[in-house]
């Protein structure tokens, strides 16, 4: 049977990525959804996902991958990055022969008092959509999620992976364009806690 990876690129995808290839047999098909949107971090994104597989590809065990993507840039509010997330893992695990598990790269300390419901709420829309491909006799009869980075802490995320990684994976949510290409904008929330975690680690991040 097959794992599904749904991985952004960022942080936390990243070491659910790497605990999942160096800390288990199961078979991973890796897939990554190119959300594009008014943040504008499709593209960094993009860049970091080819950094950490290529890696993760000459270090680590064979996978299988695939992407997709979804273009909202025109649209004036940002979709919520769950949904995408639960959209595409069914398509994708109808793709994937004989997948039966779903990993997500949620963390526990992420979701406060409005958002401690994601991970149901993720599940609720993904089971709705199977159903109907279910009802079509595709699909597996049950799918399991996984949340193999869920009790961890950022600086635990963080000590989890090789400085390589680390400094490849990306996690700012409005990334800043300049000349050639882009940087973090320094303010966003991702950007601050990786900032935090990196002086109380005393390492580059
Ligand atoms: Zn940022």
């Amino acid at each position: 049977m097959t794992t599904l990876v749904m991985f952004s690129g960022g942080l936390d995808s990243t070491a659910m990525l790497y605990k999942l290839l160096t800390g288990s047999a199961d078979e991973l098909h890796v897939h990554h959804v190119h959300l594009r949107n008014r943040d504008g971090r499709a593209r960094a994104e993009s860049d970091a996902v080819a950094a950490v597989l290529a890696w993760c590809r000459a270090h680590c065990r064979p996978f299988s991958f695939s992407e997709s993507a979804l273009d909202f840039e025109s649209l004036r509010a940002i979709p919520i990055d769950y949904l995408a997330v639960a959209y595409a893992a069914c398509q994708v695990a109808i793709d994937v022969p004989r997948c039966n598990r779903i990993a997500i790269g949620t963390l526990a300390v992420d979701l406060d008092e409005v958002k401690r419901k994601v991970t149901q709420k993720q599940r609720r829309v993904f089971d709705a959509m199977y159903a109907c491909y279910r009802e079509r006799k595709l699909g597996e009869p049950v799918i399991e999620w996984l949340y193999p980075v869920y009790e961890l802490t950022k600086a635990q995320v963080a000590q989890s992976l090789p400085a390589e990684l680390r400094a490849v994976a990306w996690s700012c949510r409005r990334p800043v364009p300049v000349e050639g290409g882009y940087r973090i904008c320094g303010e966003c929330k991702p950007c601050r806690k990786r900032a935090e975690v990196s002086a109380q680690l005393q390492i580059a991040l």
